[in-house]
Protein backbone atom coordinates (compact mmCIF):
# COMPACT_ATOMS: atom_id res chain seq x y z
CA UNK A 1 0.00 0.00 0.00
CA UNK A 2 2.49 2.39 0.98
CA UNK A 3 4.48 1.00 -1.90
CA UNK A 4 1.65 2.02 -4.31
CA UNK A 5 1.16 5.64 -2.48
CA UNK A 6 4.95 6.11 -3.21
CA UNK A 7 4.48 5.08 -6.97
CA UNK A 8 1.28 7.51 -7.19
CA UNK A 9 3.40 10.72 -5.42
CA UNK A 10 6.42 10.27 -7.70
CA UNK A 11 4.39 9.86 -10.62
CA UNK A 12 2.16 12.82 -10.57
CA UNK A 13 5.52 15.05 -9.59
CA UNK A 14 7.11 14.19 -12.86
CA UNK A 15 4.22 14.27 -14.70
CA UNK A 16 3.58 18.27 -12.79
CA UNK A 17 7.06 19.22 -13.73
CA UNK A 18 6.82 18.24 -17.29
CA UNK A 19 3.89 20.27 -17.54
CA UNK A 20 5.55 22.87 -16.10
CA UNK A 21 8.48 22.50 -18.52
CA UNK A 22 6.02 22.62 -21.43
CA UNK A 23 4.12 25.40 -20.40
CA UNK A 24 7.63 27.46 -20.35
CA UNK A 25 8.70 26.10 -23.68
CA UNK A 26 5.63 27.60 -24.86
CA UNK A 27 5.59 30.62 -23.14
CA UNK A 28 9.30 31.03 -24.40
CA UNK A 29 8.37 30.75 -28.25
CA UNK A 30 4.85 32.03 -27.85
CA UNK A 31 4.11 34.58 -30.70
CA UNK A 32 0.67 35.26 -29.25
CA UNK A 33 0.58 35.67 -25.51
CA UNK A 34 4.05 36.67 -23.06
CA UNK A 35 3.04 37.11 -19.07
CA UNK A 36 4.07 40.77 -18.88
CA UNK A 37 3.91 44.01 -20.94
CA UNK A 38 2.97 43.84 -24.86
CA UNK A 39 4.57 42.22 -27.42
CA UNK A 40 3.35 42.17 -30.79
CA UNK A 41 3.93 39.99 -33.78
CA UNK A 42 1.65 42.29 -36.46
CA UNK A 43 -0.88 44.77 -36.11
CA UNK A 44 -4.31 44.99 -36.93
CA UNK A 45 -4.82 47.10 -39.83
CA UNK A 46 -6.94 47.50 -43.34
CA UNK A 47 -3.93 49.29 -44.86
CA UNK A 48 -1.53 47.92 -47.36
CA UNK A 49 1.41 48.70 -45.53
CA UNK A 50 4.15 46.50 -43.52
CA UNK A 51 7.65 46.38 -41.17
CA UNK A 52 10.66 45.32 -42.63
CA UNK A 53 12.86 44.07 -39.77
CA UNK A 54 16.37 43.90 -39.94
CA UNK A 55 18.04 42.06 -36.88
CA UNK A 56 21.87 41.61 -36.22
CA UNK A 57 23.62 44.58 -37.16
CA UNK A 58 24.85 46.74 -38.08
CA UNK A 59 26.96 45.23 -40.21
CA UNK A 60 29.79 46.63 -43.42
CA UNK A 61 29.38 46.76 -46.14
CA UNK A 62 25.53 45.06 -45.79
CA UNK A 63 23.75 47.48 -43.68
CA UNK A 64 24.79 50.28 -46.11
CA UNK A 65 23.96 48.45 -49.26
CA UNK A 66 20.43 47.82 -48.21
CA UNK A 67 20.23 51.21 -46.71
CA UNK A 68 20.89 52.44 -50.37
CA UNK A 69 18.26 49.94 -51.93
CA UNK A 70 15.65 50.90 -48.98
CA UNK A 71 16.52 54.90 -50.40
CA UNK A 72 15.87 53.73 -53.66
CA UNK A 73 12.64 52.73 -53.40
CA UNK A 74 11.74 55.52 -50.07
CA UNK A 75 10.58 52.49 -47.65
CA UNK A 76 11.55 52.90 -44.40
CA UNK A 77 12.43 49.71 -42.12
CA UNK A 78 13.53 48.96 -38.50
CA UNK A 79 16.66 47.44 -37.54
CA UNK A 80 16.90 45.75 -34.50
CA UNK A 81 20.57 46.07 -33.84
CA UNK A 82 23.01 44.47 -31.33
CA UNK A 83 24.75 46.96 -29.05
CA UNK A 84 28.17 45.17 -29.49
CA UNK A 85 27.71 45.95 -33.53
CA UNK A 86 26.42 49.50 -33.27
CA UNK A 87 29.70 50.28 -31.44
CA UNK A 88 31.79 49.28 -33.88
CA UNK A 89 29.91 50.70 -36.47
CA UNK A 90 28.59 54.17 -35.40
CA UNK A 91 28.60 55.48 -38.73
CA UNK A 92 26.52 52.80 -40.68
CA UNK A 93 24.17 53.46 -37.11
CA UNK A 94 24.11 57.53 -37.72
CA UNK A 95 23.01 57.14 -41.41
CA UNK A 96 20.01 54.97 -40.81
CA UNK A 97 18.74 57.10 -38.25
CA UNK A 98 19.63 60.38 -40.66
CA UNK A 99 17.35 58.65 -43.79
CA UNK A 100 14.44 58.18 -41.28
CA UNK A 101 14.69 54.56 -40.35
CA UNK A 102 13.88 53.37 -36.59
CA UNK A 103 16.58 51.55 -34.63
CA UNK A 104 15.37 48.78 -31.86
CA UNK A 105 17.48 47.38 -29.14
CA UNK A 106 18.50 43.63 -29.56
CA UNK A 107 20.02 43.21 -26.41
CA UNK A 108 23.80 44.13 -25.44
CA UNK A 109 25.98 40.62 -27.07
CA UNK A 110 23.05 38.10 -28.43
CA UNK A 111 22.61 36.03 -25.91
CA UNK A 112 20.01 34.01 -25.14
CA UNK A 113 17.82 35.54 -22.66
CA UNK A 114 16.47 32.90 -20.67
CA UNK A 115 17.74 30.36 -18.15
CA UNK A 116 19.41 33.43 -17.13
CA UNK A 117 19.69 36.16 -14.34
CA UNK A 118 17.97 39.45 -13.75
CA UNK A 119 21.19 41.41 -13.54
CA UNK A 120 22.33 39.95 -17.11
CA UNK A 121 19.31 40.75 -18.99
CA UNK A 122 18.96 44.04 -17.29
CA UNK A 123 22.44 44.91 -18.33
CA UNK A 124 22.10 43.31 -22.06
CA UNK A 125 18.98 45.81 -22.58
CA UNK A 126 20.54 48.67 -20.96
CA UNK A 127 24.12 48.72 -22.68
CA UNK A 128 22.36 48.61 -25.58
CA UNK A 129 20.53 51.86 -24.43
CA UNK A 130 23.32 53.57 -23.42
CA UNK A 131 25.36 52.63 -26.72
CA UNK A 132 22.64 54.31 -28.47
CA UNK A 133 22.17 57.34 -26.04
CA UNK A 134 26.34 57.84 -26.57
CA UNK A 135 25.28 58.73 -30.16
CA UNK A 136 22.99 61.11 -29.40
CA UNK A 137 19.77 58.97 -29.75
CA UNK A 138 16.50 58.63 -28.01
CA UNK A 139 17.27 55.19 -26.45
CA UNK A 140 14.16 54.23 -24.93
CA UNK A 141 13.29 51.94 -28.31
CA UNK A 142 11.84 48.92 -28.85
CA UNK A 143 13.07 45.81 -28.30
CA UNK A 144 13.44 42.00 -29.66
CA UNK A 145 14.16 38.62 -27.90
CA UNK A 146 17.21 36.99 -29.26
CA UNK A 147 16.13 34.18 -31.28
CA UNK A 148 12.71 35.64 -30.51
CA UNK A 149 12.35 33.92 -27.02
CA UNK A 150 11.71 34.75 -23.50
CA UNK A 151 9.69 33.17 -20.56
CA UNK A 152 9.45 35.07 -17.58
CA UNK A 153 12.16 37.43 -15.89
CA UNK A 154 12.75 39.48 -19.60
CA UNK A 155 9.16 40.00 -20.20
CA UNK A 156 8.90 41.53 -16.86
CA UNK A 157 11.74 43.32 -17.47
CA UNK A 158 10.64 44.84 -20.29
CA UNK A 159 7.46 45.77 -18.91
CA UNK A 160 9.34 47.82 -16.17
CA UNK A 161 11.31 49.42 -18.41
CA UNK A 162 7.89 49.90 -20.89
CA UNK A 163 9.54 48.33 -24.09
CA UNK A 164 7.48 46.96 -26.87
CA UNK A 165 8.67 43.20 -27.06
CA UNK A 166 8.57 42.79 -31.24
CA UNK A 167 7.96 39.40 -32.58
CA UNK A 168 7.22 38.90 -36.81
CA UNK A 169 4.78 36.72 -38.14
CA UNK A 170 6.29 36.89 -41.72
CA UNK A 171 10.16 34.48 -41.37
CA UNK A 172 11.19 34.21 -45.19
CA UNK A 173 14.43 32.35 -43.48
CA UNK A 174 17.19 34.61 -45.11
CA UNK A 175 19.51 33.48 -42.58
CA UNK A 176 19.44 30.07 -44.85
CA UNK A 177 20.77 31.76 -47.66
CA UNK A 178 18.14 29.92 -49.86
CA UNK A 179 18.70 32.52 -52.81
CA UNK A 180 17.12 36.33 -53.26
CA UNK A 181 14.14 34.82 -55.02
CA UNK A 182 13.20 32.24 -52.81
CA UNK A 183 13.27 34.84 -49.95
CA UNK A 184 11.66 37.72 -51.90
CA UNK A 185 8.79 34.90 -53.02
CA UNK A 186 8.46 33.66 -49.26
CA UNK A 187 7.91 37.89 -48.62
CA UNK A 188 5.82 38.41 -51.11
CA UNK A 189 3.29 35.17 -51.02
CA UNK A 190 3.06 35.73 -47.11
CA UNK A 191 2.73 39.35 -46.27
CA UNK A 192 -0.68 40.71 -45.61
CA UNK A 193 -1.83 44.46 -44.20
CA UNK A 194 -0.03 45.35 -40.91
CA UNK A 195 2.77 42.33 -41.32
CA UNK A 196 6.05 42.30 -39.46
CA UNK A 197 8.75 40.68 -41.85
CA UNK A 198 11.82 39.24 -40.12
CA UNK A 199 15.13 39.27 -41.87
CA UNK A 200 18.92 40.03 -41.01
CA UNK A 201 21.68 42.50 -42.59
CA UNK A 202 24.09 41.22 -39.71
CA UNK A 203 24.39 37.44 -38.62
CA UNK A 204 25.65 36.60 -35.06
CA UNK A 205 25.87 32.38 -35.72
CA UNK A 206 26.22 31.95 -39.29
CA UNK A 207 27.01 33.84 -42.53
CA UNK A 208 27.63 37.01 -41.96
CA UNK A 209 27.69 38.28 -45.93
CA UNK A 210 23.99 39.43 -46.05
CA UNK A 211 24.05 40.29 -49.73
CA UNK A 212 21.46 37.80 -50.76
CA UNK A 213 19.01 39.58 -47.94
CA UNK A 214 20.34 42.79 -50.02
CA UNK A 215 19.23 41.60 -53.12
CA UNK A 216 15.74 39.79 -51.87
CA UNK A 217 15.02 43.06 -50.35
CA UNK A 218 14.81 45.18 -53.72
CA UNK A 219 13.35 42.22 -55.52
CA UNK A 220 10.37 42.08 -52.69
CA UNK A 221 10.02 46.04 -52.52
CA UNK A 222 9.92 46.01 -56.36
CA UNK A 223 6.70 43.34 -56.19
CA UNK A 224 4.69 44.80 -53.58
CA UNK A 225 5.19 48.39 -54.26
CA UNK A 226 3.37 47.58 -57.60
CA UNK A 227 0.84 45.56 -54.94
CA UNK A 228 0.21 49.05 -53.68
CA UNK A 229 2.10 48.49 -50.29
CA UNK A 230 4.28 51.14 -48.27
CA UNK A 231 7.05 50.46 -45.98
CA UNK A 232 6.74 52.11 -42.12
CA UNK A 233 8.82 51.49 -39.31
CA UNK A 234 7.19 49.40 -36.26
CA UNK A 235 6.26 52.98 -34.65
CA UNK A 236 4.55 53.90 -38.14
CA UNK A 237 2.57 50.60 -38.34
CA UNK A 238 1.75 50.67 -34.90
CA UNK A 239 0.06 53.87 -35.19
CA UNK A 240 -1.83 52.33 -37.85
CA UNK A 241 -3.87 49.98 -35.58
CA UNK A 242 -6.96 49.67 -36.26
ZN1 LIG B 1 19.15 38.03 -33.57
Amino acid sequence: MNFLLAFLLISSSALLILLIRYALNWLATSYKYQLFGKMISRVNTNEKAVALTYDDGPNSPYTDDLLDVLQEFDAKATFFAVGESIKSNPDVTRRLIAEGHELGNHSYSHKQLVNISLDTIRSEIQKTDDVISDLGFKANTHFRAPYGLKRIRLPWELAQRKKVSILWDVDPKDFENPGPETIADSIVQNVKPGSIVLMHDGMQDGDRNRSQTVAATKLALQQLQQEGYQFKTISELMALEA
